[in-house]
């Protein structure tokens, strides 16, 4: 969609600043694109709602990290299934390290 100087039917270029998009002229015309952001707005805005339905059925505590579970001895209360996530720590070439949360004593601990 081509835009035009109102002053003086140049053709606008796009100008991006400060995160705003501006259609510029070189007569020192400029508006903010404000038609785009507002679409940008709306679809983010749609992603979350949807993001937010599919969290309803789980928890509160749930919602920080939904996790995995795994069978895996709980180093504390020896029972046999735990939650598991990973998290990479330091650089991106640093490999994953998993996390273990015991279902039963909520004891959680970490294996690289
Ligand atoms: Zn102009
Ligand atoms: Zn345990």
């Amino acid at each position: 969609m081509a835009d035009f100087c109102p002053e003086c039917d140049n053709l606008l270029r796009k100008k991006n600043e400060n995160g705003k998009i501006y259609l510029v002229c070189k007569c020192g015309f400029q508006k903010e694109l404000e038609q785009n952001s507002e679409k940008l707005n709306s679809s983010i805005q749609k992603k979350k709602i949807d993001l937010e339905k599919n969290l309803i059925i789980i928890s509160e505590e749930d919602k920080v990290s939904v996790n995995l579970k795994t069978k895996k001895n709980c180093p504390k209360c020896g029972f046999t299934e735990a939650e598991t996530w990973q998290v990479q720590i330091r650089g991106a070439d640093e490999p994953m390290t998993h996390f273990f949360k015991c279902l039963k004593c909520k004891y959680t601990w970490r294996e690289n």
